[in-house]
């Protein structure tokens, strides 16, 4: 089975697939952390994120290793990811290996912006996870002063606002939920609440 889980940045959309993946017995990939390794990766080379080769050379070069870095969880790598998921080629050489990942017994539940409309448009099931953007931009705030990074309420809305824009607005791919996806608005609960209103979707589903 796989199950494709997408929606706008700190929807919640990543804790809640992690806990599908742990409850369904199935294999996890957070499609985010590609695009972030390349984007540390074209930082790290000294060149900008909107520098087609640099991303590019990045991208043909990711290792397994690249994905665990601490790095990879900044806000600057959430923007560097951002830019360099814009380009076409970068995502076409990502494709290949987030389908393996899905295609490999016993399935997986994949979080991003485009698996149930790209990535694996024959998923059986797909939830687009969202919610209101002052309570996204409150969730990440609060979880960016509790790892001892604290910047302005102000900064964090307009850095979702600037990245939802960039991946809704880009023409390859963009932020959109599949036509027969489930819509999971989170504004008024908790993961807890998301995560059994994910699951009496899929048993009904499957
Ligand atoms: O999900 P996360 O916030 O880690 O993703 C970082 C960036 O990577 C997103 O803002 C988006 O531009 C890009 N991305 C994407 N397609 C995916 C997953 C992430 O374009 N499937």
């Amino acid at each position: 089975m796989i199950i494709a889980v997408d929606g706008p940045a700190a929807s919640g959309k990543g804790t809640l697939a992690r806990r599908l993946a742990a409850h369904y017995g199935l294999n996890y990939l957070d499609t985010g952390s590609l695009y972030r390794a390349v984007g540390v990766a074209v930082e790290r080379s000294g060149a900008s994120p909107s520098n087609t080769d640099a991303a590019l050379a990045a991208a043909r070069g990711l290792e397994i290793e690249d994905f665990d870095d601490d790095q990879l969880r900044a806000d600057g790598a959430g923007e560097a990811a951002s830019i360099i998921a814009a380009d076409p080629q970068v995502r076409e050489i990502m494709l290949d290996f987030q389908r393996r990942i899905a295609s490999s017994p016993p399935g997986a539940v994949l979080d991003g912006r485009d698996i149930g409309t790209v990535v694996c448009p024959d998923a059986e099931v797909k939830l687009f996870v969202t919610a209101d953007i002052e309570v996204r931009a409150r969730r990440r705030h609060a979880e960016l002063c509790a790892a001892g990074v604290k910047p302005s309420l102000e900064t964090v809305l307009d850095d979702l606002r600037r990245r939802d824009e960039r991946d809704a607005g880009r023409a390859v791919a963009p932020l959109k939920p599949a036509a027969d996806a489930y819509l999971l608005d989170t504004t008024k609960l908790d993961i807890e609440a998301a995560f059994q209103a994910a699951v009496e979707y899929i048993d009904g589903k499957i």
